[in-house]
């Protein structure tokens, strides 16, 4: 019997910085540093440094970053914001948050991120916004993108959540728009040990607008300028973040290693489609999605064979229970709903070894031999 692959490995992670982390979170408890302070502010200055971006507010989660982002930009009832169709409901659920409309583009079939083609058409006297989302690590045309919402004159924010240090034409994720939404959820790339997220931006009003919300619209304790919410970043999971940022490079060298693992031991095999890389981008894998012919069953063989794979996502946004009231139907976004039958996330973390890639392969090879 082979061992278990799982779909993450986020003890293998801990193994290797362990003392460091126990040590980070030890002096933080030490310190009662709970809430704010030195380590939160540690975490910010260390992301702004190593993103080169002017501007870093911590908060809760990058559910809470987009929300923050939207309610700063002063975004509400009457707008519209647009985002795409396969996604995590974050990137929705934020816009109704505000008062505003979703609005949802479908992806394009080659690269799967929202399709830029189709973006000017949904764009109505209403939009104020576009929430472009980076998903798998893979970027989407976002200078095209960019280039609309300027001519538009709408804004551009990014969900950069699971598109850690991703880069298009050598620039980052989250640098192309007014303001850039990550979380560090345990699973992302950067990955905090309970919930977390931050907003990037090189706007400096927009970023104090962000920080007063975000804290009960306080900048100075007890002016409330405004009323906001809480959504703060804690002592801990800012000294885990910190330990971590040392180490994302590596990370991500070793994702990407392993994606290549991945192209070389599945190609060729008939059934299924490997992902494509945009042009001039660098893809960080935070997933390895395929699409694969028979998914369901495949992924009952896979489970077999002691291998967990997901998949992201099985239901397009637009066609979600939640949405219904919207009244779209499957034909609106041929490309996702398409695909949502096919897409599969194949087990991907740093640590993953090439021989648990090529086990992976081999079980994908002999499913379709049969
Ligand atoms: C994980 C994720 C989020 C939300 O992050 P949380 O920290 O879990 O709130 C938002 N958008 C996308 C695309 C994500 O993958």
């Amino acid at each position: 019997m082979s061992t278990h692959i799982p779909f993450v490995d986020l003890k293998a992670q801990y193994q290797g910085i362990r003392e460091e982390i126990d040590a980070a979170v030890s002096a933080v408890i030490s310190e009662t540093a709970f809430i704010g302070g030195k380590y939160v502010k540690q975490f910010e200055d260390g992301f702004a440094a190593a993103y080169g971006v002017s501007h870093v507010v911590s908060c809760a989660n990058g559910t809470d970053s987009l929300y923050i982002i939207m309610k700063a930009l002063g975004i509400g009832p009457g707008d519209e914001v647009i985002t795409v169709a396969n996604s995590w409901i974050s990137s929705s659920e934020t816009i109704s948050q505000t008062g505003a409309r979703p609005a949802f583009v479908d992806i394009d079939p080659l690269y799967w991120s929202m399709d830029e083609n189709l973006l000017e058409a949904a764009i109505t006297p209403a939009t104020k916004a576009v929430i472009a989302v980076h998903l798998q690590g893979q970027m989407a045309n976002i200078e095209r993108i960019a280039e609309i919402c300027a001519a538009k004159g709408i804004h551009l924010i990014e969900d950069c959540a699971q598109s850690h240090f991703s880069t298009f034409k050598g620039k980052k994720a989250g640098l192309f728009g007014i303001a850039g939404s990550f979380s560090f959820y345990p699973g992302k790339n950067l990955g905090a040990y309970g919930d977390a997220g931050a907003i990037i931006t090189n706007d400096a009003a927009l970023a104090e607008r962000c920080r007063m919300f975000a804290n009960h619209g306080a900048l100075v304790k007890h002016q409330h300028k405004i009323e906001g919410i809480n959504s703060r970043l804690d002592g801990i999971q800012a000294a885990v973040l910190s330990v971590k940022l040392k180490y994302i490079a590596k990370w991500t060298a070793q994702r990407q290693t392993a994606a290549t693992w991945y192209n070389e031991a599945l190609a060729g095999i008939e059934g299924i489609v490997l992902p494509v890389v945009r042009p001039d981008t660098e893809h960080t894998f935070h997933l390895y999605v395929i699409r694969a012919q028979r998914r369901e069953a495949l992924m009952e063989h896979l489970r077999n064979e002691g291998i967990d794979t997901a998949i992201h996502y099985p239901t397009p946004l637009p066609l979600m229970e939640a949405y219904q009231y919207l009244g779209y139907s499957a034909g609106d976004f041929p490309v996702s709903a398409g695909m949502m039958h096919e897409i599969l996330s194949l087990p991907m973390y740093p640590e993953l070894s090439r021989e648990a890639v090529e086990r992976v392969a081999a079980a994908i090879r002999s499913f379709y031999a049969n």
